[in-house]
């Protein structure tokens, strides 16, 4: 067994070790070229000719990263300087061989590497002292699993530990994500704080499940449960396999403490490496990481990766997408709510108060003041009694193209001033009577909208003032 403690792998670390590995820089440039049919004739005495044969093997899964690494998919092809580091990493904890490689398999890639991990876990001292000869096999009796994480959860104790310990282990159902607490005792009263601890973390599962032993069994953690809400399941002694999920985690968790006693080392030390491998690798019922399933994120890892968002980036995406909608609808609420109130404090009239004397009359569309011809509902017709002669007098609408709403959900191209787009609807015609003065209308200074865009006086007003 390898004392030392193997040093996290990262990418310069991968950089530098690719650079010097002649073999997989032909690999590089056979994929970024395209140009793998070259090998057949490369005799280049440097070349590990077997290897990259493997390699090619994969070919249509290989691409070269912008660093000058080689991946196969998302995992990284690492040079054979790096591989048994690599290896002596995914074995902390000394979990068993498939799941060693299954820990392996989520970042890194080699040629022969199954097999590898297989001698590496057989030569390992621990894993010989401590694994026994057959196989032992999968509880029979699993629960169904629940609809979401830590909603069911399992708990047991392990122990006592020759430092006169016990462990406290909560197994959520769902992701598989191991919770492991030190406890000086099995009693109700050690037992309670720490689930309250735990429950403070990730909140209150909606049932416990545990044996028949004493500390479940009491009166304290039955007003404890009520208490808080949950349902506390005993399991029958019956069918103590029926805590499956529970005891097949104590089994490989009592090995790495077991390793670390034979090899005095610090046994909590040696529980934590295996708690962050166990939490770290693909669930053999769920295929993914029990993090994940829990925190919706990969951990890092001591294993080299090129991109830390890969997994990350969809939710993240959807977060973002999320928080940056409900701002934006949070903002035209205001907006909107803002503008109401202008309106409200008659800042900004619907109508242009300057009457207008209707000349013109066809079908729909209406004439002013003997220029201006514009569909009826552009007007406001002036009531009777406000009248001050026979003739018909209206009051020209401003355009509210701030009531268009919500304006970023339209195309950039109907995102413009609303008249724009509709020129047909009004047009103007030569004034008849020369007098009237042809004015460039007010604003006079352009307004910077919320587009950035100038705001441009509408056609139909150019003759106007307003
Ligand atoms: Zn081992």
């Amino acid at each position: 067994m390898r004392a030392s403690l193997p040093q996290a792998i990262d990418l310069d670390t991968v950089r530098e070790a690719t650079q010097k590995y002649s073999t997989l820089q032909r690999a590089i440039h056979y994929t970024r070229f395209g140009t793998w049919y070259m090998m057949k004739t490369d005799d280049s005495e440097d070349i590990d000719l077997s290897e990259l044969t493997a390699i090619k093997a994969v070919r249509d899964e290989l691409t070269v990263h912008s660093d000058n690494i080689l991946l196969r998919n998302h995992r990284i092809v690492l040079p054979k300087g790096l591989r048994q580091r690599a290896i002596d990493i995914t074995h902390e904890g000394h979990q068993g061989v498939a799941k060693t490689k299954s820990f392996t398999r989520t970042k890194v890639w080699f040629p022969g590497m199954d097999g590898m991990i297989e001698e590496a876990v057989k030569n390992c001292a621990s894993c010989q002292t401590l694994t026994p000869e057959f196989r032992s096999v999968e509880p029979y009796k699993m629960s169904e699993l629940p609809s979401g994480p830590w909603e069911n959860i399992s708990i047991d104790f392990c122990g006592p530990l020759p430092s006169s310990d016990y462990l406290f282990v909560m197994v959520d159902e769902y992701s598989r994500y191991p919770i492991v607490e030190i406890v000086k005792s099995v009693s109700a009263r050690s037992t309670i704080p720490v689930l309250d601890k735990v429950i403070s973390t990730f909140g209150l599962p909606k049932t416990v499940k545990s044996d028949n032993g004493s500390p479940f069994q009491s009166y304290e953690f039955k007003q404890f449960a009520e208490n808080m809400g949950f349902v506390h399941r005993r399991i029958t002694p019956r069918w103590p396999r029926a805590n499956a999920q529970a005891e097949s985690f104590n089994k490989p968790l009592m090995k790495a403490i077991r390793s670390a006693h034979i090899n005095q080392q610090n046994w909590k030390q040696e529980m934590y490496k295996f708690l962050r491998q166990y939490r770290a690798t693909p669930h053999t019922s769920t295929g993914q990481t029990p993090y994940r399933l829990l925190f919706n994120r990969e951990p890092r890892t001591k294993l080299p990766q090129t991109s830390e968002k890969s997994v990350e980036l969809v939710l993240d995406e959807i977060v973002r997408t999320r928080d940056s909608e409900a701002k934006r609808v949070m903002k035209q609420y205001g907006d909107q709510r803002n503008r109401a109130m202008i309106r409200g404090n008659k800042l900004h009239p619907v109508y242009d108060t300057n009457p207008r004397r209707v000349s013109d009359k066809k079908g729909s569309m209406v004439t002013v003041d003997d220029s201006v011809t514009c569909n009826a509902s552009s007007f406001k017709k002036i009531s009777d009694h406000v009248r001050s002669d026979l003739m018909d007098k209206v009051m020209l609408k401003f355009e509210d193209e701030d009531l268009k709403w919500p304006e970023s959900k339209l195309p950039e191209s109907s995102m413009r001033n609303p008249i724009d787009a509709s020129p047909k609807q009004c047009v103007s015609v030569s004034p008849k009577d020369k007098a009237t003065p042809s004015v460039t209308l007010s604003p006079k200074t352009p307004v910077v909208r919320r587009s950035g865009r100038e705001r441009k006086q509408p056609v139909r007003l150019k003759d106007f003032v307003l």
